[in-house]
Parts: structure tokens; sequence; C-alpha cells
């Protein structure tokens, strides 16, 4: 009898499809912590902080009422109602409930959008540093990444004319995520009217724009760019509930685009998992609507520690970071100090730079390639004062040490 290898039906999507560095290197800090040692973990973009009760409330309320079946596809109508007027009155967005599409998460939303308008051989460009996911899923999509990259001396930004000169016939979306995971930057209003105009210019050419983080902004305004003249039609919004409310788990996103696109993401929606959790989006309503002080009490407690965090780095000899406006993650660039020497052995990338950190110093960060941007490393500042103070000496004591 031959024998049967199941690995043997793999198909190249699923080898694409890696668990990824976050949770490779969050992981290993747990194995460490769980044989005693004491590792401080910088790598989940999690908020620490529970779920506000008033929206836990309202999740028990809802189970109790019986909302725990199947909801409709693209959402409960009170809730894409409620985003109806979240949108326009706190972001200048008019999108109508119907071209609303909740999701089990924002990850599921930017999934439904890409699969919706990215086919074989679509252009999607990205601006490195980008969040991880955005390049798998325009890879799934059979779409092709145009990755242009901007540094700590642009802000992090990619600028406008830049991003032009990259717009070929087959580019058919940009993907804006402003605030950004994994720099913190935040488009102003100024940038995104050049970058509207650049996409208005071009009759094929839509924008993503992913605003998980918008509230979670310290300096700055937000400012949604399908709210400037002429890009509600051009702009697929995707945002959630996981960041600023502390929802993570519960998972719930959504995203609006127009009517033909926001029917297209709901057949995926209703494709690959049916509408969202029934209870949670009677929950998600509470949240919109409710007292808002828990969310605010967050962002200025994301604020100390971004402060905390910006102090420790501008301190250490050879680390680049510039101001970090929004999120709880700063990415200082290290690339001055890749080539140096721990002891006899050479530190030649960011990859080892954590290895090495984790292993020898029990600190846990995230390499830059994984956001593409290989000379810099991801701290995520969503946890304790006392981890970040401890997290802060340990990396000053280490890159320190380098030869
Ligand atoms: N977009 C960005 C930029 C993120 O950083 C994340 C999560 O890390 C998501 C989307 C996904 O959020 P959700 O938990 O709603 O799927």
């Amino acid at each position: 009898m031959t024998s049967f290898d199941p690995s043997a039906l793999l198909v190249s999507r699923s080898n694409s499809a890696d668990e990824g560095p976050i949770i490779r290197m969050s992981q290993r800090a747990r194995e460490l912590r769980a044989k005693g040692q004491d590792v401080v973990s910088l790598t989940l973009g999690e908020p620490d902080f529970d779920t506000p009760q008033n929206i836990q409330d309202a999740a028990a309320a809802a189970m109790k009422a019986g909302f725990t079946h199947y909801s409709p596809v693209m959402g409960i109508p009170e809730l894409r109602a409620a985003l109806s007027k979240k949108l326009k009155t706190e972001n200048g967005l008019d999108y109508a409930a119907g071209e609303i599409c909740l999701a089990n998460g924002a990850k599921q939303a930017i999934a439904n959008a890409m699969l919706s308008i990215i086919g074989e051989g679509d252009e999607v460009i990205m601006l490195a540093p980008f969040w991880v996911s955005y390049e798998i899923t325009v890879r799934f999509a059979g779409g092709t990444p145009v990755v242009l990259h901007a540094g700590v001396d642009e802000g992090y930004k990619v600028p406008p004319s830049r991003i032009a000169a990259a717009i070929t016939p087959r580019t058919k979306l940009i993907v804006l995520n402003s605030p950004s995971n994994p720099t913190g930057a935040v488009w102003t209003r100024a940038e995104l009217l050049e970058l509207a105009d650049i996409v208005k210019a071009h009759p094929h050419l839509m924008v993503l724009s992913d605003e998980i983080y918008e509230y979670i902004i310290f300096d700055g305004e937000m400012v949604s760019i399908g709210s400037l003249p002429g890009m509600g039609e051009r702009t697929i919004t995707v945002n959630g509930f996981s960041k600023g409310f502390a929802m993570t788990g519960w998972r719930l996103g959504y995203a609006a685009a127009p009517e033909p696109i926001a029917k297209a993401m709901g057949r995926m929606q209703s494709t690959i998992s049916a509408g969202a959790n029934a209870f949670v989006q009677r929950a998600a309503i509470a949240a919109l609507e409710g007292p808002r002080d828990e969310v605010e009490r967050m962002r200025l407690e994301y604020q100390r520690r971004r402060d905390m965090v910006l102090a420790g780095l501008r301190a250490i000899d050879g680390v680049k970071i510039g101001h970090i406006p929004a999120t709880f993650y700063a990415f200082p660039d290290v690339s001055a100090l890749l080539g140096r020497k721990a002891g006899n052995h050479v530190i030649d990338t960011t990859d080892a730079l954590c290895d090495w950190l984790l292993e020898e110093h029990a600190l846990a960060t995230v390499p830059g390639t994984a956001f593409g941007a290989p000379g810099s490393l991801r701290l995520s500042f969503a946890c304790s004062e006392t981890e970040i103070a401890k997290a802060m000496e340990r990396l000053q004591r280490a890159l320190g040490s380098l030869g």
C-alpha cells in the first residue's frame, strides 16, 4: 500500500499564510516565561485593558435576551445604522447603512474588501512600513503588492509624489493606514488632500483606509480620506472595535464602501463565515453610543507610556526614533547598530537582533522585516509602566553592550 502524505496536498496559498513573526516572538516569550524566566514582551498589538464594563454588560444582556442566533450576513440593521451615524458625525463620511458590512474583525473586513476587488495581476500599492496582513491578503486575492518605502527621516510617510510615480494601468488600490501600525504615523489633512488629487486623476483607482487606531491619537488630528471632496466613492473605509474599545477577543470590525462593493463584501462574508456574532453586535452599539470615558482613560495611559518609551529610546546611541503621534507602537530604526558584535557573534539583521534580545536579555520585540522595514524593531507599549521601565533598561543595557 502506498503511504499517504497529507502535506503533499497543500497548495502554495496555505504555505504563504505564515503565522508571522509577531505570533512567533510572542509565543517564544510565553514559552520562556513558562520555564520561569522573567521575560518582558513588547510583541503583541493588543490593549492590556479589559473591555469597558458597559460593553460587557450589553453583551451579557443581549445573550440573555436571545441574541444567540445567526445574524444577517452584513450585520444587524441597528448596528449598521449606528455606524452610518458614527462615520458621519465623527469622521465626516457619507456611507448609508446599506454600504456597511460587518465582519469578524477588521482583519476579515480587509480580506472581504480585497477579495471583492483584487484579482489576478491587479497591483496594490502598499506603503511600508505596513501591517503585514495587507501583503498576505493581496497575494491571497491573486494581486501583486507594489511596496513603496519611507524611512524614519520622512516620518514614515511615503510622499504622494512617489505614490503617483508608482501608479500603472494595473493599479487598483492604495492601502493607507493612518494612524499606522507599526510606526504610529498620522497623515495630515494637507498630505491626504495631495494623495486624494492623485487618486482622483485615475479612474480605476481606490483607497483602502484602515482607521482602526483612530481613538489612540496623542498629537494631531484624525482625518478620514473618504471625507475629502470627491473621495467618498473612491474609498473603502475599514475600522473595528479591537483597539479603541479594547475588544480584540470579541472579533468585530467593518468596512464601508460604495454599494456594489459593500454588497460584494457581504457575499464574501456570507461565503466564508456568515454574519458576525449576534450578541457582540448588540454590545458594539453600546460601545458606540455609551460613555467614552474609558476610551479616553486608555488613550491617556498610552500617551504616558509613549512618553516613557520615547525618552528611553532617545537615550540609546545608534537608535533613531521620530515622534510617535499615535497608537501603542514604537518603531525605532536600529540599522546603525547592525553589523556590531555581541561577544564574538556579529548581529547583522534585526531578526538576529530580536533573537539575541530575547535569549540574552529576556526582552521580546518584533523585527521590522515583518513590516517591510528590515532596519527597525517594533515595540508595543500596550503593557504596564513597570514592564516598560524594565524593557527600556534592558534595551539600553543590551544595545549599549554591542561592540
Ligand atoms: N488593522 C491594523 C492596522 C491592525 O494593527 C490590526 C490588528 O493588529 C487590524 C487591522 C485587525 O484588527 P481586528 O482585531 O479588528 O481584526
